[in-house]
Parts: C-alpha cells; structure tokens; sequence
C-alpha cells in the first residue's frame, strides 16, 4: 500500500537518520518538476523511459544543474554525466546511444546491472559534490554485465549548435510540450497508468462510491480497489494518478477505468 517515493524515504531514513529526505508522490512531468529545482545541486537519474530524460536534460540545461544519466535493460547498462554548457546534452548524443528501444519491460533486466548502473551514477555524484568536477568521466559508459564486457566513448565533439535543448537558439521542447502521456503502459509491472490532464481525487468520496463494487483500503496517499466481480485491481492517487494492475492492454484498462470512475 506504500507509493514508492514513500517506501524509499522510509529505508533511506532508517539507513541515515541524519538525512532530511522529502518525498514527493506525484508523477513526475515537466511542469511538477521545475519548481522543484531551487537549490538543488545535482539530479540523478532514477527513470524508467525516456520521455521522462528528455525532461530532465531540458531542466538540467534551464537551470543550470547537471544531471546523471543512468539506464539498463536485460544485462545491459549505461551511464554518462551530463553538466550543462561544458558537456553535449542528451539530444545531442541521443542518435549515438544504443539500444533506446530496449527496455525492461521488452527485455526484462537482472538486478547486478542496476547496482552496477546506480554505483557508477554514485561515483559521478561523490566528485561532483565534493568538487572534483574536473576528474568526472565525461564519457558514456556502456557494459553488458553477463559478457563481462565495458566500453567507453568519449561524446565531447558531439555538441550541436542547433540542439533544440543545448545550441544557440535554446527551445527546451520537452518543457514546452508537456507531452507526458496520459496514458502509459508502466515498465514489467503489467500495470497501466491512466492520468487524466488537471484532474485530482478526493480519496475519501471515491471510497464511499467505490465501496458498492468491490473492496477497498485507502491510506494518506492512495485507495486501493478491488472489484468482486472481475477481481481487477486499481490504485487511485490523489494528484489524479490510477494504476490499472493485472493488464497491459490499454483498451481493458480505460474501459474498466471509466466504468468503474466516471
Ligand atoms: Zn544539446
């Protein structure tokens, strides 16, 4: 029943409880995101696609904030800093990365790549922080964690001029877009997230309503349903997220999305 922004900030606390650590639950587009960005050193990338990097990068340009680029999929890993004006972006070298159309759900993904991913993301981290700026690897690393293989490329002469992100004439198109998907089929979960533009619950009167059809258990953060009848499963947030879980055809979901909320 934890969202797992909040599962997360529990196991950080217990293993620092000297950390402050802010959770938000909320999914996460350009427009939530941006005035989260004051007084924030450095983001790492925790995402699972690349719509989501596409939106970081552009932050990370905007605001002057560089960001560590981390994904995986099967046994298969990269990772590259990316610091605003010094070092192309990622629309820069996007043609040049490898493997975009892999993802875990494709592909599925065997945990050592994810603890190899996130400790050289870590490593970028500790320097940048302390700063050592100056000894960050500024190329993309690439490694198959089964064949034991690793690779690095160097991406310095890959800055444009006419990124649309990075170049002279600076449009930010993934901030300007807000072309998050309303609906999206959610990474090896067998799950979809329906998210209906500027719209938001009151958990509490959909708990009354919902009640009539099958099970629920609602905490601060989310309502959990499930219908007799189907035996199908949603978690409702309030900032007018719902996980459809058990399908990942999207028709079944916004079928049973609209007959069970409209
Ligand atoms: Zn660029």
């Amino acid at each position: 029943m934890l969202p797992k922004a909040i599962a997360a900030k529990r196991r950080l606390e217990e293993i620092n409880s000297d950390a402050t650590i802010e959770a938000h639950v909320m999914d996460a587009t350009a427009r939530n995101l941006e005035p989260l960005l004051s007084d924030v050193d450095i983001l790492i990338d925790g995402t699972d696609n690349f719509d989501i990097r596409f939106i970081m990068n552009d932050l990370s340009v905007k605001h002057n904030i560089p960001w560590v680029f981390g994904a995986c999929a099967g046994s298969y890993g990269m990772t590259k800093f990316f610091e605003p004006n010094e070092d192309p972006c990622l629309m820069c070298v996007m043609k040049f990365i490898p493997g975009e159309a892999m993802t875990c759900d494709s592909h599925g993904v065997i945990a050592p790549v994810i603890q190899q991913t996130s400790l050289m993301q870590t490593v970028h981290v500790l320097k940048w922080l302390i700063g050592k700026s100056d000894e960050i690897d500024r190329s993309i690393s690439i490694y198959d964690i089964w064949e034991g293989n690793y690779q690095k490329f160097s991406m310095k002469k890959m800055k444009k001029e006419s990124c649309k992100t990075c170049g002279s004439e600076r449009a930010f198109p993934y901030l300007k877009s807000l072309q998050q998907t309303d609906i999206a089929v959610l990474c090896g979960r067998d799950t979809i997230q329906i998210r209906m533009k500027d719209r938001s619950f009151d958990l509490s009167h959909l708990e009354m309503k919902l009640t009539a059809y099958g099970k629920t258990k609602k905490n601060s953060f989310l309502l959990s349903f499930t219908e007799h009848q189907s035996g199908k499963r949603m978690a409702i947030f309030k900032d007018g997220r719902v996980l459809v879980h058990g399908t990942n055809d999207v028709e079944e979901a916004k079928a049973f999305y609209y007959e069970m909320m409209e």
